[in-house]
């Protein structure tokens, strides 16, 4: 459960104790959706202090499928990571363009492994969650797409808190019986029009779950009205409730989100962009792959005490990353991931010694002030999100198509 301890203005340091321990809030996610931090081990996130990530069992049931999962002993042992797990719904994946083939207040229809249709309902997502064996399950919801509008943007947050309520039912029920101290949090939506994410918010609320996840943002809209719709919605929750932005990544994004009482985040930004090279420091991202970098003999961050900074220099990551070898994905990857663990840390420092607004200001002041920081916008960010879904997808259609001929 979920206690706050130091509180500086409306940012927190918390503790959320699950059944594999305590982790301290505000905190961010590496995301693990096939049960695995791509390049990295469960030992890797572990040794870089990380006390939890987050996979998707809705990619876990496509492959390699719940049953196997379970059979083995959770997804713990299966992936070999014995901190906190988060395992989201994968409401966001089976709505897209690559699954869904219909929605209805029952559930969502979607084209499974044969390419024929199976039905996802809220207390299916559940129970795949308890068979997975996470510490912290995400309700189905309907993900109100940006830039949908009238009634059928109504219809999905309704419908939201329709399949939220089940959720939450379904879980009670079954929770006993997998002998399981699961916590389940759910999701409001609303967009960033401000009657509607106060709406879905005051709903969600008074379901009195173990937490509150704000979804459906860092999906296209502009900064000021992703901020905008934080504020909201974090001012209409239950303020002892820890509540979990989805999807946001960008260190300057996370510092601003926390300075209004967000306590949780996941996101592929830091991994998705290692591996394409883009490096992550105090001063802003640059891309170790441009010619300036061939013979630089420093570490990719000066100070940095990541083991990749401690053992190698640019010169080597430039290589490696331009030549496509492994290596540079894993080097990349851990310096970045070391990075947001830092920024976390720092945050929580701050926030303990009173003094968050100042750190607050001078972090984002150093991180646009580099020659390259200039930031992702949120729209780029999601392009490489959705590039990656679909290659996911893809790879799974293809595999499972290919595999079932056999
Ligand atoms: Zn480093």
């Amino acid at each position: 459960m979920f206690k706050i301890v130091h509180q500086d203005g409306k940012a927190r340091v918390g503790r959320l104790q699950t059944a594999h321990g305590t982790v301290e809030t505000p905190f961010f996610m590496p995301v693990a959706s096939k049960a695995s931090v791509k390049a990295m081990s469960g030992s890797d996130i572990e040794d870089l202090g990380y006390q939890s990530l987050i996979s998707n069992s809705f990619i876990l049931s496509l492959s390699p499928g719940i049953d196997v999962v379970e059979n083995i002993g959770g997804i713990h042992k299966f992936m070999h990571f014995n901190n906190t797990i988060f395992t989201d719904s994968g409401g966001f994946q089976v709505l897209s363009k690559d699954f869904l083939l219909k929605k209805s207040d029952k559930g969502v229809y979607f084209k499974d492994k044969s390419g024929k249709k199976s039905l996802y309902t809220p207390e299916l997502v559940v129970e795949n969650q308890l068979r997975l064996a996470s510490d912290v399950a995400m309700t189905l919801d309907d993900v109100a797409h940006f830039g949908l509008g009238g009634k059928d943007y109504v219809d999905a947050i309704k419908r939201t808190h329709a399949w939220a309520k089940r959720s939450k039912q379904a879980h009670d029920e079954l929770k006993e019986s997998y002998n399981s101290k699961q916590l389940l949090f759910g999701i409001c939506q609303g967009g960033i029009r401000e009657e509607y994410r106060r709406f879905s918010t005051h709903k969600i609320n008074e379901m009195d779950f173990d937490g509150v996840a704000l979804g459906g943002l860092v999906v296209g809209e502009s900064r000021k009205e992703l901020l905008e719709s934080i504020k909201i919605a974090v001012d209409s929750f239950d303020q002892e409730k820890i509540k979990y932005l989805m999807g946001l990544g960008s260190p300057s994004d996370i510092v601003q989100a926390v300075g209004e009482g967000v306590d949780c985040f996941d996101s592929i930004y830091p991994t998705a962009n290692a591996r394409h090279g883009s490096i992550l420091t105090k001063t802003g991202r640059y891309m170790i792959k441009k010619i300036a970098y061939k013979h630089d003999k420093g570490p990719l961050e000066e100070g940095c005490t990541c083991s990749t900074c401690t053992h190698y220099s640019k010169s080597y990551l430039h290589h490696l990353l331009r030549t496509h070898e492994l290596l540079g994905y894993k080097l990349a990857t851990i310096h970045n991931l070391h990075f947001m663990n830092q920024l976390l840390n720092n945050i929580r420092t701050a926030i303990k010694e009173g003094r968050y607004e100042i750190f607050k200001n001078e972090f984002l002041e150093a991180y646009f002030s580099g020659k390259e920081a200039k930031e992702f916008s949120s729209q780029i960010q999601r392009k490489y999100q959705e590039k990656e879904e679909q290659q996911q997808a893809k790879y799974l259609l293809t595999h499972q198509n290919s595999s079932s001929k056999k």
